[in-house]
Parts: C-alpha cells; structure tokens; sequence
C-alpha cells in the first residue's frame, strides 16, 4: 500500500446544513508523483485540502498517509498553502520565512539559513529584506510557496497556487514544483487550469458538486471522455 499511494483520502463527506460539500470524495497520489486537484468554484477542492490539514473536520471518511490516518504530528510533515494565503503583511521577507521556519521547529540558525536558501530559490532573493504587502503578487505567491518548504515537508499540499500569476511566475512556481517531485516529495494542488494541470501532473482529480467524476492521467481522460467531463472543469 505504501508503495503505490502515499496520500489517500478515502470516502470524505461534507455538509454545512442542507449544503451536501463532499459527498464521498476519493482519490490517491502515488510517491513522487505530481497530482492535479480540478474542479469549478464551489466544487469542494479547499473543503477536501482542509479537512486534510485538520482545519474542517470530515463528516466520514479519512486521510491517510501510508496507511495512516493523519494526525497532528504527520500534519506537521506537509507543507500546505492555503487558498487565503497566510502571510503577516508588514513582516519582511527574511523575517517571514524564518518565522514559518521556527514553527516548525527549527532553531534560530537553521531557520535564518533555511529562508535564506528558500528566499534564493525562488528567486526572492533581492527582496528578502522587503515587506511582504510591497511584493507583487506573483512574489507573494513565491513568499508563501517558500513558506511551506522551509521545513523541508514530505507532502505539500497547494490550494490554487497559480491562481492570479502572470506566465513569468508560473514558470517559475512549476519548476520549483517539478524540483520538488524529483527529489521524492508528492505534490497535490488545485487548481482551475487544466493546461497547466495537463503540462505538470502525472494525475489528475476532476471534482464537480461534491464527488470525484474522473481520475487519471490528464491525456488518457481526454481520449476516454472525448472533452465531456473536462468542461465540468473549463465550463
Ligand atoms: P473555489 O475554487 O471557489 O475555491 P472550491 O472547489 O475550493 O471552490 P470549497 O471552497 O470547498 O470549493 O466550497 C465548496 C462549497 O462549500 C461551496 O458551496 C461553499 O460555499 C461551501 N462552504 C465552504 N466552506 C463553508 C463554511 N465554512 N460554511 C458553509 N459553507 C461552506
């Protein structure tokens, strides 16, 4: 089981009300694999992404992680970005990365050397000693990706972390993605681009109302369902 699916959530339920958010969502993510969470506004992606992180808590079902139900410790293992992002705003760059880093348990050293390291690989490194508010967005979008890999996680787990970037920050923001694949850590995010999902994932989720309508790789779905559920996604 560990082998194939490092991640698997399994059979997740949601409601808020009469408002049925998750009616059984599944899916699984194999090691070092790049996985593409898609679906329309409302589908349930961030419901599924925080009931993962502990945040919501799942009506039934669970999340594993090779075989085991997530928990606080394992939690602390995955970097996550959340979709309303989570930086302090007057907080400098540097400053923000080892603050993040320091959560997570690194002492005062290690920490400055980690956001340091971050900063530079994704290409903050001139901004380090800037506010975060002063970034553009696209810069933003790389503070709060570094954020989530100072503690050098095992799983990162992204909500919607294109979203709003120009072609520039894309590139950059996948390749740092792709590096990190390569060097073992499974990546899943959201998001409502299926080109991109197409160009960088290995697999691909397609939510629509609240449960899982195709799993796979992204070409294979194409061919299989001619286009049909793809425009649940791109309507
Ligand atoms: P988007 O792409 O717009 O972020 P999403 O696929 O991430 O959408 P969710 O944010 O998970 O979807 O929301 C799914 C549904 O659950 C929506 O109808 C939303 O209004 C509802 N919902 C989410 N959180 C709550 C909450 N705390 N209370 C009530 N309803 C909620």
């Amino acid at each position: 089981m560990a082998g194939k699916r490092v991640l698997e959530f399994d059979g997740l339920r949601k409601s808020y009300g009469a408002n049925r958010v998750l009616d059984g969502v599944s899916f699984a993510v194999a090691p070092g694999s790049m996985f593409g969470f898609c679906g329309s506004n409302g589908a349930g992606k961030t419901t599924t992404m925080r009931i993962a992180m502990g945040l919501v808590r799942a009506d039934a079902g669970e999340v594993r992680w090779q075989g085991r139900p997530l928990d606080q410790a394992l939690r602390r293992r995955i970097g996550y970005m959340p979709e309303e992002r989570g930086l302090y705003p007057k907080m400098r760059v540097g400053e923000q990365l080892a603050y993040f880093a320091r959560l997570h348990g690194l002492d005062g050293a290690a920490a400055a050397r980690a956001a340091e390291h971050w900063a530079d690989r994704l290409g903050l490194g001139e901004r380090r000693r800037d506010q975060v508010e002063k970034l553009s967005l696209g810069n933003q979008q790389r503070v709060q990706l570094a954020a989530a890999l100072v503690s050098r996680p095992e799983v990162l787990i992204l909500d919607e972390p294109f979203s709003g970037l120009d072609p520039v920050g894309v590139d950059a923001l996948a390749e740092a993605l792709l590096e990190q694949v390569r060097g073992g850590v499974p990546v899943v995010f959201s998001s409502h681009q299926l080109d991109l999902v197409e160009r960088l994932c290995d697999a691909v989720g397609i939510l629509a109302r609240g449960a899982m309508v195709a799993t796979g790789p992204v070409a294979e779905l194409r061919r299989r369902e001619s286009g049909r559920l793809l425009r649940v996604v791109v309507p």
